[in-house]
């Protein structure tokens, strides 16, 4: 029920209406949801959304970048998935605080975590199933499937950037990944598959096939 206009004595008192409507109604922060995306992209997705739901209900507006970006930038390019990082992270900038969701960060949320705590923004913690816990540790970029003796088998750099790098996948996420782009691909018309597989992987399909179901 909304706060009524007039006083008691029937006298129309906007001071008093205020006040009272600020109280009836606490402002909403606004959150930034970090959860992993990466590698078991639907299931990250359908974690995602329950964890803006979660937001929502506890009065919070639920910033969930990448629950936005993917439906128009590729995630298997480096390009647009470094650009999807930095429009991420200046959303972050105007939120109120950051809630990270999982049991360990992904190195997207290794990142996103680093910049809350540099530009001084609450964070808090919680698992999968919403329920608030301490904060959780930053991968070993051993686990990475690039990850050859110090070096990346990937990029074009000598050494690997170590856990805060934001390509780190298992090689369970990266099978997942290759998986996930070679249906993406193989539902797509001929002429656009084959603009594909020249641009990203050099004319060779089999780069993805080993992903395949
Ligand atoms: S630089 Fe990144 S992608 Fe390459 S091995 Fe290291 S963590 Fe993995």
């Amino acid at each position: 029920m909304g706060v009524n206009l007039y006083n008691q004595e029937r006298n129309l008192d906007p001071a008093a209406h205020e006040a009272l409507t600020k109280i009836e109604k606490p402002k909403k922060r606004i959150v930034y949801i970090c959860s992993p995306f990466a590698g078991d992209v639907d299931g990250n997705t359908i974690r995602a959304r329950r964890f803006g739901r979660f937001a929502a209900s506890e009065n919070a507006i639920p910033i969930i970048p990448h629950l936005m970006y993917p439906q128009f930038l590729e995630e298997d390019d480096p390009e647009e998935r470094k650009l999807g990082m930095q429009m991420g992270l200046e959303l972050l900038r105007k939120c109120q605080e950051l809630w990270a969701f999982g049991n360990q960060l992904s190195t997207g949320m290794a990142v996103e975590v680093k910049k809350a705590k540099q530009w001084k923004i609450p964070i808090r913690y919680f698992t999968t199933d919403c329920r608030e816990t301490g904060e959780f540790q930053l991968r070993n970029e051993k686990e990475c499937f690039a990850y050859r003796k110090g070096r990346c088998k990937i990029l074009a750099i000598e050494k690997c950037q170590g856990a805060s790098c934001s390509f780190l996948k298992t090689e369970a996420e990266a099978a997942e990944g290759r998986k996930k782009a070679l249906n993406r691909i193989l539902s797509l018309d001929k002429e656009t598959q084959e603009w594909i597989i020249n641009k990203y992987y050099k004319g060779n399909m089999s780069l993805l096939e080993e992903g395949s179901e």
